[in-house]
This record gives structure tokens, C-alpha cells and sequence, in this order.
């Protein structure tokens, strides 16, 4: 650290993402990435063109690629606000709207980032405990007087709320706003962004970095009222204009457009997750319903530490998080048919090298 950082920076936790490793070529599972390539119109618009037009600044209103979000979302331009990832847009949103002290809700197990910006801009955060099973009850968010922030479906668990049950939430409150975050909602097939028409409270933020294969180009967007959109673009104007680069746009441009290849994956991914949990459940899993491109799952015969460890060795990334309500469990991100076949593999003979050795183990006993 050096003598030039501001105190309130001294104790800031930042973000840990999945970890990225280069020393050999793993399945990765670890991120909620995906294997697949982006819309092949991805590949055609990064064109020459794109290239030559590097030395003019890309439009800071972002009018072509908002427009095309929009058409595909049967919204306006003027509802959508697009970023540098979700993760940025999600800050843009705390710092538009919050201020040093205020109060933010959101459940304890979540998405970890929303406890690092909420850290980064001093905010009054309280983490509402999910129940026993990992559900979040909406119920226990009722009457909070204060801004909410909700992954739908959740991260790590892949659980999710009806969207009865959000509206309710989004309803009862006029002045207090719901930040719905939806980077999974694709695999769900439920989302709140019919309500945003109606609820001028509402704010509903979506990743290209899921559902559309584009996690290293890191776009994102909210679809908000036109105001709350106003006010994003006033703040990014202030921070950091040229947010999205031209390249970026073109890929984005491409990919929301092409929703034959979209639907395609989304529909690949969602059936390799329905039949990858019926696989581990068939071998003593306990696994919790996901409605993400990832199951959070747990064996009786192994222990979810080992396991990563175990499949690393494998060459296949997982992630595994050692808070304590966290650490019997093990998230994994589902990949191509390919990829599961090989990571139920590995686990099966894991498993069965760790019962031999347990034999092994009582026989020396004995
Ligand atoms: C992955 C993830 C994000 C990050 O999306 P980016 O567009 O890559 O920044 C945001 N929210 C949740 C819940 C996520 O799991």
C-alpha cells in the first residue's frame, strides 16, 4: 500500500473472481462461463471496418446498440442503459443513487460483488439471512425502509423467486428501488422486465457475459424507466463517457440481434443442467434446483473441498467457497454435453477412489 491511498480505501475487501489459470488447458466450470463461441454474426460484424474505424472515438450515447437492445426487448432507446459488464452497470446504479451511508438490503448468500460495492461506496448494507434451504423469502424484504438490491435467479445457489412475489416486493414501496439483478434469468425463462413499464422503481440488469457467450467482451445493460436511464447516462457522462468500446458495440449489435443462435444454447445449456443434476443425483448428490447455467451441489461420500481439489487435478475448474454456510457445497457451471460427460466421469472415479481408500483405511484398522 502506499501513503497516497485515502483512508476509507484502506480496508477495502476487493471482488475475488474464479480463478483463471494458465499452466495447463482446463475444462473451466469455475465462472459460469461457457466454452461455446459467441453468435457466429459476432464473428462477421469484427470486421476490417471495425479496425479502420479505431481512430474516431465509438458514440458515447451508444444510440445503434441501445436501439438494438431495445428492439429485441420490445422497449425504447431511451429504457436502456448499457455498460462495461453488469458489474459496471451495477455501479453506475450505487453511484447515482446512493450515497455514503445509505441503507442497502440484500441476502447474505449472493452474488459476493454486491458486498464489495457496498464497501467501496460506504454504503449502510444489511444482509438479510435466506433460509434454511437457501431460499430467499421476499416476505422478509416486505417492510424494509431502505433500496434492495436481488440476484433472480441466485448466485451461488441457482434458486429463484416468482415473479408474483417480486412484484409484490416492487409494488408495496413506490420510493424505494428494486435492483433486480437477472444474469441468469435467460435460463429460468422468468423475468421482471415486463414490469418495469409499470414500476418507475424498478431496475433490472442484464450480462452478455452468460446466456450470450461473450464473458471477455464484458457487456451489460439495465432496462429501467426513462428517467433512472437519464440519470445513469448523466453520471456515466461524468465518469467515464466512452464506457463501451466501438468493437465491443459491434459485437454486441451482432449477438443480441442473432436470437435463433441464442435460443439455441440457452436451450443446450438448460437441458445438459437437467439431465447433469438427474446424473449426480443417480449417484448420491445432493443437488439443489437450479434455474442458472450452474448447479451448487453436495455428495455424502466426499468432501466439497477435496472434490475441487481432486477435479483440478482432472484439469476441470469448479469453485468452491469456504464461507461457512457455503463450504459442504460446490458450484458448477454447466458446459457442452461433452464437458459434463467428462466432469461426471472424473467425479465417479473420484468418488470411487475415495471409497477404496476408505476400505484400504479399515482394513489397516482392522
Ligand atoms: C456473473 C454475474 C454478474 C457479472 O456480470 P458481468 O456482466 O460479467 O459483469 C453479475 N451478477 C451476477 C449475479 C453474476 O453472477
Amino acid at each position: 500500500m502506499s501513503i497516497f491511498l485515502v483512508d476509507e480505501y484502506k480496508n477495502m475487501e476487493p471482488y475475488v473472481p474464479g480463478e483463471q489459470p494458465s499452466d495447463k488447458l482446463y475444462i473451466k466450470l469455475n465462472a459460469n462461463e461457457t466454452s461455446m463461441p459467441p453468435s457466429p454474426k459476432v464473428f462477421e460484424a469484427l470486421s476490417k471496418k471495425e479496425i479502420w474505424n479505431m481512430g474516431f472515438y465509438a458514440d458515447p450515447n451508444c444510440k445503434e446498440f441501445r436501439q438494438a437492445v431495445a428492439d429485441v426487448y420490445g422497449v425504447t432507446e431511451e429504457e436502456v442503459f448499457v455498460g462495461n459488464g453488469a458489474d459496471e452497470v451495477l455501479s453506475f446504479i450505487l453511484m447515482s443513487f446512493f450515497r455514503r451511508g445509505m441503507k442497502i438490503y440484500f441476502p447474505d448468500i449472493t452474488y459476493g460483488f454486491y458486498r464489495t460495492y457496498a464497501k467501496t461506496y460506504g454504503l449502510d448494507m444489511e444482509e438479510i439471512p435466506v433460509k434454511e434451504d437457501y431460499s430467499v423469502d421476499l416476505k422478509d424484504y416486505m417492510d424494509l425502509k431502505g433500496d434492495i438490491i436481488l440476484a433472480n435467479p441466485n448466485n451461488p445457489t441457482g434458486l429463484s423467486n416468482t415473479m408474483e412475489d417480486i412484484e409484490a416486493l416492487v409494488a408495496k414501496d413506490p420510493e424505494r428501488m428494486v435492483i433486480i439483478d437477472e444474469a441468469y434469468a435467460d435460463y429460468s425463462g422468468e423475468t421482471a422486465l415486463p414490469l418495469v413499464q409499470k414500476y418507475p422503481n424498478l431496475v433490472v440488469v442484464r450480462t452478455f457475459s452468460k446466456s450470450r457467450n461473450m464473458a471477455g467482451m464484458h457487456i451489460g445493460f439495465a432496462i429501467a424507466s426513462k428517467e433512472i436511464v437519464e440519470d445513469l447516462n448523466k453520471i456515466k457522462f461524468s465518469f467515464n463517457p466512452f464506457n463501451l468500446n466501438g468493437l465491443t458495440m459491434a459485437a454486441g449489435i451482432a449477438a443480441v440481434k442473432d436470437t435463433y443462435y441464442f435460443d439455441k444454447c440457452v436451450k443446450s445449456i438448460i437441458e445438459n443442467r437437467e439431465n447433469f443434476k438427474a446424473e449426480l443425483e443417480k449417484i448420491g448428490f445432493e443437488v439443489i434446483p437450479s434455474k442458472a447455467n450452474f448447479v451448487f451441489c453436495k455428495s455424502k461420500e466426499i468432501d466439497s473441498k477435496t472434490l475441487c481439489v481432486k477435479l483440478k487435478e482432472e484439469g476441470i475448474l469448479t469453485r468452491h467457497f469456504a464461507d461457512e454456510r457455503l463450504k459442504d457445497y460446490l458450484r458448477i457451471t454447466i458446459g457442452t454435453e461433452y464437458e459434463m460427460m467428462v466432469v461426471l466421469i472424473a467425479i465417479k472415479e473420484i468418488l470411487a477412489e475415495a471409497s477404496e481408500e476408505k476400505e484400504l483405511g479399515i482394513k489397516k484398522a482392522i
